[in-house]
């Protein structure tokens, strides 16, 4: 769905289905603003473009998705931008009899997608799902990040680390010394 038109995702596609077999659409959707659920967000509108074609059971439909997730580097935690382009090769088949217009049986091949019954595409979904599959499961900043020190949490790779024997934190070193005295007075 676009900010303009959030149906806009939804193609009638009822003059493809009287057309013959091999004929095709070509379909660009710019700007896309979707729901990706809880644990993904877009940081800029996605892209897409649909080829339909006219099988003799439904449409083929192959797509090309670019988008950019707002991520966490699973690493360093830094906020990062993750590029994603996705291929969509699916196929979406008629959800009513063309020739008696009665409702075809869903338990059919109920892993395809199916044309509403008013013969529309929805193209949303593929979209979606493209999305979600291709964003990488623990994201990092670069592929080498070193992520933060467990003693520290300060990032690591920014140059020396190095404790030593020396206090870790000034701030950890207060609470150490708060903690002592709160045993002390509950003892
Ligand atoms: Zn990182
Ligand atoms: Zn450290």
């Amino acid at each position: 769905m676009t900010r303009d038109d959030p149906d806009a995702l939804t193609v009638n596609v009822a003059a493809m289905l009287a057309e013959p077999r091999g004929s095709v659409r070509d379909l660009a959707f710019d700007d896309l603003d979707l729901e990706l659920g809880d644990e993904l967000t877009l940081a800029a509108p996605a892209d897409a473009r649909f080829r339909l074609t006219r099988t003799n059971r439904g449409l083929l439909v192959d797509g090309d998705v670019r988008a950019v997730l707002a991520e966490t580097c699973s690493r360093c935690l830094r906020p990062i931008e993750v590029e994603l382009q996705e291929e969509i090769d699916e196929e979406a088949l008629p959800s009513i009899d063309l020739a008696t217009g009665k409702p075809l049986d869903p338990a059919v091949e109920p892993e395809i997608a199916r044309l509403t019954g008013h013969h529309e595409i929805e193209l949303e979904p593929f979209v979606r799902e493209a999305i979600q599959l291709g964003a990488p499961i623990a994201p990092l900043c670069r592929p080498d990040c070193p992520g933060l020190c467990p003693e520290c949490g300060e990032e690591l790779g920014s140059g020396p680390h190095d404790h030593g024997d020396a206090p870790i934190d000034p701030r950890l070193e207060a609470l150490r010394a708060f903690r002592v005295d709160d045993d002390g007075e509950t003892a």
